[in-house]
């Protein structure tokens, strides 16, 4: 049986990546990824040269077979999402789901690293003995039940944003007047900031500074 190596990968700065990481994509005989071209990036900054097959969300259920075909014949298969970790609001599960039912013997192992969830938490100064992820919020459909259950909650909630919905989600959240919010963006990059305050605070914050309404956006609901 094979290896599939499941490898956190930088979320921004491409020094963050472990050692390991580099050793396992030096010897894996190919390397799924959610987009080749990030990839490419990554292995060609720290030259290694690979094939690169794409396992995207679209795609992850049809290329289940053909990993698992190469797991069978003993290859050493690596798994990585465009940042981060795989299976964190990324592509993932679901293959390694069907690999552990069909191939009981296959070494699925986790190369651990950068995942915007606990890079946000580690900086943020609140307690995080305990908290609730909830990745992106729906758009539509369970949006408002979801945003009723952050009102109440009593532990920190930390959710992904983008830009595009950031400051619709501040609005929504104007009435959790007792909450304080912390917004981590673009970390590990140039434009990295965190911003805390009350929610009417950091709402005014962006309103002011729309030019910061960009990147990539990590929030934590503090009850
Ligand atoms: N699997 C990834 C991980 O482990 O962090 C998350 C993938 S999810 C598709 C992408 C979201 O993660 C972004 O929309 C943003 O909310 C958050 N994110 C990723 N990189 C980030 C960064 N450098 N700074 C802040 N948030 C980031």
């Amino acid at each position: 049986m094979g290896t599939l190596s499941v490898i956190a990968t930088p979320i921004g700065n491409l020094e963050d990546i472990t050692l390991r990481a580099l050793r396992m994509f030096r010897e894996c005989s190919v390397v799924y990824a959610e987009d080749t071209r990030v990839v490419s990036k990554l292995l060609t900054h720290y030259d290694i040269q690979k094939p690169l097959q794409r396992l995207d969300a679209a795609t992850e259920t049809k290329k289940t077979d053909e990993i698992i075909a190469r797991l069978e014949m003993g290859e050493h298969v690596v798994l990585v999402s465009d940042a981060g970790t795989p299976g964190i609001s990324d592509p993932g599960a679901r293959l390694i789901g069907k690999v552990r039912e069909r191939l009981s013997g296959t070494v699925i192992e986790a190369i651990p690293g950068p995942s915007a969830l606990t890079a946000a938490l580690s900086i943020a100064g609140i307690c995080t003995t305990e908290f609730t992820f909830l990745g992106f919020l729906p758009h539509k459909k369970g949006r408002q039940t979801v945003l009723k259950k952050i009102a109440v909650s009593e532990i920190p909630i930390v959710l992904y944003e983008s830009p595009h919905r950031i400051l619709k989600l501040l609005k929504e959240m104007e009435t959790f007047r007792s909450s304080r919010i912390t917004i981590a963006r673009e970390l590990t990059k140039i434009h990295e900031e965190v911003i805390s305050g009350s929610i009417e605070e950091v709402q005014e914050y962006f309103l002011k500074h729309s030019d910061h309404v960009r990147g990539e956006f990590v929030v934590i609901v503090v009850p």
